[in-house]
């Protein structure tokens, strides 16, 4: 089954194609594909439009991931601002800083990622995966492998580390993405027996 990856963010393609494993034909985006919308106020909403953005453009089964990082001291923020949270162009760096800044001090550190998938199957059929991780926000930045908020997110499942300190393959095994993708991979038999991946 050839899917189409709806990123143009080449750490999640990388997660997102190891994730998926053997049985899937993956393919990613031209390199001039234009810039996809995220204009939902949910991760969902998200999820949906940046398939849905390369189905109707392409015409081929697609599958968009959203993410967002929801921090309990933050009553759920940044959320589906978490790309954004220091700015509109804010860098990795900028928003990791942005966040251990608004954190100083406070011993709550409990957050969560949350992911959603959304695969748009050959018939133009929307189907949504979520997968989750609860963990904590570290004091200062550790590691240097992955992405985004890895470097101060400690998941549970973790033994101390940060995302940042596990390999790709580690950080795979209970991410937040490997969770939703594991949904959305037990569905898959399903969603062909319908004829409409
Ligand atoms: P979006 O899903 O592209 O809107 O991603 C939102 C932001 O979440 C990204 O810019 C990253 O900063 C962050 N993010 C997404 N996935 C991960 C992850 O697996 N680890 C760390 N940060 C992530």
């Amino acid at each position: 089954m050839k899917i189409i990856l709806a990123t143009h963010n080449i750490h999640k393609r990388e997660e997102l194609i190891a994730l998926a494993g053997e049985n899937l034909d993956i393919e990613i985006l031209p390199d001039d594909f234009p810039e996809i919308p995220e204009t939902g106020n949910t991760l969902d909403a998200n999820a949906r439009m940046k398939a849905r953005f390369v189905f109707d453009r392409l015409h081929q089964s697609a599958l968009a991931d959203d993410t967002g990082l929801e921090v309990d001291a933050l009553a759920g923020a940044p959320g589906v601002y978490t790309a954004r949270f220091a700015g509109e162009n804010a860098t990795y760096d900028d928003n990791c800083r942005k966040l251990l800044s608004v954190l100083k001090g406070n011993s709550n550190r409990r957050a969560k990622f949350v992911t959603v998938i959304c695969f748009i199957d050959s018939g133009g059929n929307e189907h949504v995966f979520e997968g989750e991780v609860k963990g904590n926000i570290t004091e200062e930045y550790r590691g240097s492998s992955g992405f985004g908020y890895d470097p101060i997110f400690e998941p549970e499942e973790g033994r101390g580390r940060t995302f940042a300190e596990m390999s790709a393959s580690e950080k795979n095994s209970l991410s937040h993405r490997s969770r939703a993708m594991a949904h959305f991979l037990s569905a898959l038999p399903e969603i062909a027996k319908n004829g409409t991946e």
